[in-house]
């Protein structure tokens, strides 16, 4: 029989899909899927996917869909479950929600955002708003967990109109991002990404496990308490989010390149960005449909692939010495914007894929994130630098990395663990690279 955990089976037990936990187990070792009835078919979805939910996954996502949600589809392609829009499962009581928290509808051109920005034209002009008084404001997409801050308590979205009690998040001392203060509102429990990569990755199989963690009523592992207590796990309100603001014409001249920077804003996950009118009365006429905001729209990228050729491997030194090589490349467009350089991981894929000019690779783009060098099509030459582009000392191999090891005297050692410090405060006022090598430069 499947095998099902304590937590998995106080999941599946506060579910009322009538089966209880055992009885979902038993059928989940059925192989042949057209033997059981429509009654377990969805028990096992509603399970898997309350246990994926909370962290505790029953069964792999590739089983999830292409078994059990592809034998739903085939038996009934209109069932309400297949519309269902990642329903988050609320284990516990719920609470009406201070304010109701609403989906975001989705665009996925160019030519959808422009039909937006025509929208919220026609309500300015029906409300005599002249254009000049109209700003967008763009922010990150936050993918965590979403929540609402009233100042006294924290609350799930749950279905948007009832959410959960999980104040004890903050009770446990988990920061609001920004050094933001608490009743900001709407926001996403987040976890940066490099700090999970570090420090977690290893323990957890992805973020989403730790998000449920932070807000579980039972007590919190070592691991996770120590990511809070690092402000490595925070509250994000959206309000603090970094953003651009600007005119509707601007937002259309040069769409793809306005986003370029709001990507790599933050150390979060992110799966789109946001696009919202800030004028009060354009939003108040235009309202909301039961599902979105209409003064809001989220646009999203899907992944898209290029074969590039590369130009070139250029050591950098990292903060903490690593050599990163980076590789240019002939600019290609891909997801709107135009690439011309990326990271390889490091310089035994370099050195192994024979990455070097001349060679070609492939690159994707998922969603909005950097791109990345999924393979490499056309190995050459590889191209191994043997001193720090830097400070010119003898680099040596340490595992996959070519590293510096010249700790002290290293100019791009001490540099970037000043930018990465000024970073970490989280203010913006002027500390940003180019000082900091102007301030080294100067030997202050
Ligand atoms: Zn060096």
């Amino acid at each position: 029989m499947h095998s099902i955990s304590p937590q998995q089976r106080t999941i599946i037990e506060s579910l009322a899909i009538g089966l209880d936990a055992d009885e979902v187990a038993e059928d989940l070792s059925i192989t042949e899927l057209s033997v059981i009835s429509n009654t377990q078919l969805l028990a096992i979805l509603h399970a898997a996917n309350a246990c994926y939910r909370a962290g505790f996954p029953i069964i792999d996502d590739a089983t999830y869909d292409h078994q059990y949600l592809a034998e739903l589809q085939q038996r009934d392609p209109t069932h309400e479950f297949l519309s269902l829009v990642e329903p988050e499962v609320t284990t516990g009581k719920t609470v009406t929600l201070p304010q109701k928290m609403l989906s975001t509808d989705k665009a996925y051109s160019v030519t959808e955002i422009e039909k937006w920005v025509e929208r919220i034209r026609k309500a300015a002009q029906e409300i005599n708003v002249p254009e000049s008084d109209i700003q967008i404001r763009i922010t990150p997409k936050l993918d965590g967990y979403a929540a609402f801050d009233d100042g006294e308590r924290l609350y799930t979205r749950g279905d948007g109109v009832r959410g959960q009690d999980i104040t004890r998040a903050f009770t446990r001392g988990m920061a609001v991002a920004q050094h933001g203060m608490r009743g900001l509102g709407p926001g996403e429990i987040v976890i940066s990404k490099s700090y999970f990569t570090q420090h977690l990755a290893e323990q957890f199989e992805n973020s989403r496990n730790i998000q449920a963690a932070i807000i579980a009523e039972k007590n919190v592992e070592p691991a996770v308490k120590q990511a809070i207590n690092e402000q490595a796990c925070v509250f994000y309100p959206f309000s603090l989010l970094p953003n651009w603001t600007g005119s509707l014409d601007e937002v259309l001249s040069d769409f793809s390149a306005l986003l370029e920077p709001i990507w790599d804003a933050v150390d979060y996950d992110i799966d789109g960005v946001i696009l919202e009118t800030t004028h009060p009365d354009i939003k108040t006429h235009m309202g909301a449909t039961r599902h979105h905001h209409r003064w809001q729209i989220a646009f999203k990228v899907n992944d898209e692939s290029a074969e590039v050729e590369v130009l070139n491997v250029t050591p950098q030194t990292s903060r903490t010495g690593r050599i990163s090589p980076v590789a240019e490349l002939v600019p290609t467009k891909l997801s709107g914007a135009t690439i011309s350089r990326a990271t390889v991981h490091h310089y035994n894929m370099v050195k192994t894929n024979g990455v070097g000019p001349g060679a070609v690779v492939q690159l994707v783009r998922s969603g909005l994130v950097i791109p990345k060098i999924e393979k490499v099509l056309h190995a050459v030459t590889p191209q191994l630098p043997e001193t720090c582009p830097s400070c010119g000392s003898h680099i040596i191999w340490e595992a996959d990395h070519l590293i510096c090891p010249n700790k002290t005297d290293c100019s791009a050692q001490t540099e970037n663990t000043l930018v990465h410090f000024f970073k970490s405060l989280g203010n913006n006022d002027g500390f940003g690279p180019k000082v900091i090598e102007k301030l080294h430069q100067h030997d202050m």
